[in-house]
């Protein structure tokens, strides 16, 4: 028997000994910054010769990490392992799978510190964003392994005449898991968490600005007894290994998190029938978002606001669940600007791995360079009223921008940006919020601010987001509570840390037995 699932509760870092102990962490995995770490085939440490390297995002040329890089070659090494070792892992109950799991969030509760620090470091996190990361991959762990045995007792047949019958729910075979860097331990932990317990084998190839944190997750692995071959980690570029990953015969289901653009892409080549394939791959696509709050006349207008200027810029803005348009009423517009401008122009920007710090850097050159084109546009679409360029420092940091009076169907209004930038609009009424908020491609997240009743039930009915909050922030899914996964051209509609989850790794094995 197992205990209710609960989620993991944060560290308080204001507690002198937490916070020694995050730093002691800093201080110790700084001593292994520059280490050479190959990939990770059949239990074996696999090394190509020909390496990358993983930067530290607030200092741009500290060296973390050098890690061997896969080809094609290690690609078929690693499926073939794969392959082997699923033939064996299937077989297991459900319930020796799931303790696997429950094993390897215990490990990572007691390593904590270390993770988050290889966040602060590789990934560019805040202390705190840091801690929510780590807790959620726990929380992945202890929930999808509850979930494989509730899966294993499912009772998804009825009786019939003169039969035993039955539906047994069987695992897929070897997939290819493939997450972003923003969430660097939780989304690479329930992603392939979720695929092992329900017993297939996994390829793991993580983003490449973060294998120092995928690394983690593959040692717990292996720590918890997690049988050779079952895991593989192949760094390397999604460039150039992904097109060989994705279309390989042998490959039965892609579980990708990242942008619309590679997940796009992803599904069409998955839909393609290579050579020797015998299957309909399945592709599990979680993209990108345009997320939005709206705010009512008639709310408590600093709450909002406090909920706009941390979802907003938490992480940077890094969050597919990040807000990334306040859409306001007429009535409320200046008010609320001052109030979030007010709150933006307190926040501290600097190298994560100082406490003090509300927002550390964005996540590479490449982004930076994006973001900052964006506040270009931004400049031309409408007002700027805080932020608007780089902050200080030798990391890649950019003051937390709003942009007032942007309007409907403005590139700010539509495009993705994924950095510290908020957009404004001022819309006439409840009616023309939604309106706009609904008209993108995307539907992640989004909230509404309101106390009318009629205006939340309008809200729960027509907002088209797979994830919708009223009266809070829209980022901070729980494991759990807040199934997460969006509409439209935000994804697959999977919802991570929900119940239905684990059935996107499973197929239904109907079986009649006639009794005579
Ligand atoms: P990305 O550039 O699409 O990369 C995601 C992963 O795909 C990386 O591991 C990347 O490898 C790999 N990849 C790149 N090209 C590939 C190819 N041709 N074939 C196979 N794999 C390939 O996304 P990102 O920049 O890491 O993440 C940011 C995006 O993720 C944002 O759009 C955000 O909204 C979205 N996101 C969505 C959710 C959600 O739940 N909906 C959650 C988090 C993030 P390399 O690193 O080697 O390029
Ligand atoms: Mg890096």
């Amino acid at each position: 028997m197992l205990s209710e699932f609960r989620n993991e509760p944060y560290v308080d870092f204001s507690k002198p000994e937490i916070r020694k102990a995050q730093e002691e962490a800093l201080s110790r995995i700084s001593r292994e910054f520059s280490n050479e770490y190959g990939l990770f085939i059949n239990g074996r440490e696999v090394k190509t010769g020909r390496t990358f390297k993983s930067y530290n995002p607030s200092h741009k040329d500290q060296v973390l990490a050098v890690f061997h890089k896969a080809g094609k070659e290690e690609v078929d090494l690693a499926l073939q392992a794969a392959l082997a070792a699923q033939e064996k892992w299937k077989t297991i109950d459900a319930k020796e799978r799931a303790i696997v799991l429950l094993k390897a969030a215990q490990i990572l509760r007691k390593r904590k510190a270390e993770v988050n620090a290889w966040m602060i470091s590789e990934a560019g996190k805040t202390w705190i964003e840091a801690e929510a990361d780590t807790a959620e991959a726990i929380d992945f762990l202890e929930f999808y392994g509850r979930e494989a045995v509730r899966w294993s007792e499912i009772k998804g047949a009825l009786p019939f005449a003169n039969e035993a019958t039955e539906l047994r729910y069987i695992p897929l075979g070897v997939g290819a898991v493939i997450p972003p860097w923003n969430f660097p331990m939780a989304i690479l932990t329930g992603m392939s968490s979720a695929a092992l317990v329900t017993g297939n084998a996994v390829l793991l190839k993580p983003a490449s600005d973060t294998p120092a944190i995928g690394w983690q997750f593959v040692k717990i692995m292996q720590e918890a007894g997690l049988p050779d071959g079952v895991l593989n980690f192949i760094p390397g570029s999604g460039a150039e290994i992904g097109d060989y990953l994705v279309s390989h015969p042998q490959i039965r289901f892609i579980s990708f998190t990242g942008s619309k653009e590679v997940g796009l892409h992803i599904a069409e080549l998955a839909a393609r029938c290579s050579p020797g394939q015998i299957w309909i791959k399945r592709v599990v696509a979680e993209m990108g978002g345009k997320d939005s709050i709206v705010v009512d006349s008639d709310c408590d207008l600093n709450e909002a606001a406090t909920a706009i200027v941390f979802s907003a810029f938490g992480y940077q803005g890094q969050k597919c669940s990040a807000c990334s348009r306040a859409i306001v009423l007429e009535q409320v517009y200046d008010q609320l600007l001052e109030l979030i401008s007010a709150k933006t122009k307190a926040l501290s920007v600097g190298p994560s791995e100082d406490p003090a710090m509300y927002m550390g850097p964005v996540i590479n050159a490449a982004a930076e360079k994006k973001i900052l084109e964006y506040i270009e546009i931004g400049k031309k679409e409408g007002r700027l009223l805080t932020g608007g360029a780089k902050a200080a420092g030798d990391g890649y940091f950019i003051q937390p921008t709003i942009f007032a009076d942007i309007q409907p169907g403005a590139r700010l209004d539509q495009e993705e940006i994924f950095g510290p930038v908020l957009a404004v609009i001022k819309v006439k009424d409840f009616d023309q919020a939604l309106a706009i908020a609904n008209a993108t491609e995307y539907g992640l997240t989004g909230a509404v601010w309101t106390r009318d009743r009629y205006k939340i039930e309008k809200a729960k009915d027509t907002f088209h987001v797979g994830n919708l909050y009223i009266n809070r922030k829209c980022t901070g899914a729980m494991v759990g509570a807040h199934p997460f996964g969006g509409f439209n051209m935000s994804g697959t509609d999977s919802k991570a840390g929900g119940m239905d989850y684990l059935g996107l790794f499973l197929q239904a094995k109907s079986i009649a037995e006639r009794l005579f």
